[in-house]
């Protein structure tokens, strides 16, 4: 959850949408089906005059193009009938997120600027998505909403308000257009069981940590990552997704239980006073109830552990006593503690911990008996680090993101 856009580095790479292969985005015409479930994506061919009694094969066989070969074209579906590809080609597209830009972090991050179509009387939107090379693994950092309406301050996200929330498919289309970007998919020419095996795949982990908070786009949030965990297409494991709240506790026992997904929390503060100020959903839902929601987690054991993620800053919330406290807090939770030095972005107003600081706190949890990883920071030369994402999408009128902040506030 949180993620923006500052182009100016020397050392960042970035290539305009001209020198890739997008596709243009200007409005939405037509229905996508990318991130529909299989029943409505039966449903939807049905409804174009696909026969009932073929539409459960035809199901199959998009499936297979779209989230195992990767296909974004109907004319690549081989097996499909030519009426056929030129009916769906009529009522549909699966036409990806138009590439507006993309940048290569000396240390091998990549930050894509999206733009999906407008929809409806609305203007066309950009968010940011990262991938994250590491040994033996990518992960890819992806957005659910255009904007926040939360408020953390030590995150950029925070300073877009909110635009709109993302669709299914335009969840599952970051992951698709990142997987293409990287060759993560097998050519279309190949044969049909030449697919690229899940075990070589570059993009391997898959985090809701993106722009917005997940959880106040739960619907979409959890159709998307059905389709990226369905197993006869994306087939990411939901061990390896991971979905990060700033803390929406109503939302957190009905995700492990309709998702069951792995949970991070963007924790940041081990007291009331000062998580109000980072993250200010604390007012709302107070240390208390977040941590009572966190040991209720449906499948929590040593295996499946929460993830706290707890950005440092300098002076703030970096002390041993902070430290003592956080212990104190995760007390029969098992859990990681992700330490993040703090990535400056234009206009904060926080300084990352002293690194000697940081191996203090480190050890003293880890010598608690948690596992607290002090993470390299990834792409800050491209603004692509945790809390450093943020688009320039317009905003929407005030009155309509009024409503739409009502109507997703828990
Ligand atoms: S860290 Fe806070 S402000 Fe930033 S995207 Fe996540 S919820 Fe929104």
């Amino acid at each position: 959850m949180s993620a923006t856009i500052d182009l100016t580095s020397a050392d960042a790479r970035p290539r305009p949408a001209a020198a890739m292969a997008a596709a243009p985005a200007a409005s939405q015409s037509k229905r996508s089906l990318l991130g529909l479930s299989r029943h409505d994506l039966g449903l939807a061919l049905m409804e174009a005059g696909v026969p009932e009694k073929q539409a459960r094969m035809r199901v199959q066989q998009l499936w297979h193009w779209l989230y195992v070969r990767g296909v974004s074209d109907f004319s690549q579906m081989a097996n499909v009938s030519r009426d056929l590809r030129s009916l769906l080609d009529d009522k549909f597209e699966i036409r990806r997120p138009e590439i507006v830009e993309e940048q290569i972090s000396v240390d091998g991050t990549r930050k894509w600027l999206f733009r999906f179509p407008a929809r409806g009387a609305g203007r066309p939107v950009e968010i940011e998505t990262v991938y994250i090379p590491e040994e033996g693994r990518g992960t890819l950092c992806v957005s659910s909403q255009v904007g926040c309406t939360l408020t953390c301050t030590f995150c950029h996200t925070g300073t877009q308000r909110l635009v709109r929330n993302l669709e299914p498919g335009e969840i599952v289309g970051q992951v698709l257009t990142a997987r293409a970007q990287l060759g993560d998919f097998p050519e279309a020419s190949t044969p049909q069981g030449a697919i690229v095996p899940s075990e070589g795949r570059l993009v391997s982990n898959v985090v809701m940590m993106g722009m917005g908070e997940p959880l106040y786009n739960y619907d979409n949030v959890k159709s998307a990552l059905s389709v990226v965990s369905d197993g006869d297409g994306l087939a990411l494991s939901k061990r390896r997704i991971t979905l990060s709240t700033s803390g929406v506790v109503p939302m957190i026992e009905k995700t492990g239980a309709e998702m069951g997904v792995m949970l991070a929390i963007s924790l940041h503060a081990v007291t009331d006073e000062l998580r109000d100020v980072l993250v200010p959903i604390n007012k709302k839902y107070p240390l208390a109830d977040l941590m009572a929601a966190c040991r209720a987690y449906p499948g929590l054991s040593n295996a499946r552990r929460i993830t706290f993620e707890y950005v440092m800053l300098k002076g703030v919330n970096d002390s041993l006593a902070d430290a003592r406290q956080l212990v104190r807090l995760l007390q029969g939770i098992p859990a990681k503690i992700n330490l993040i030095p703090f990535n400056p972005w234009p206009g904060s107003d926080y300084e990352c911990s002293d690194w000697d600081q940081i191996e203090r706190f480190a050890e003293l949890v880890n010598q608690a008996g948690y596992a607290s990883p002090i993470r390299t920071p990834r792409g800050r030369d491209i603004f692509a680090a945790c809390g450093q994402l943020k688009s320039e999408s317009e905003r929407m009128k005030k009155g309509d993101r009024l409503a739409l902040e009502a109507a997703v506030a828990v």
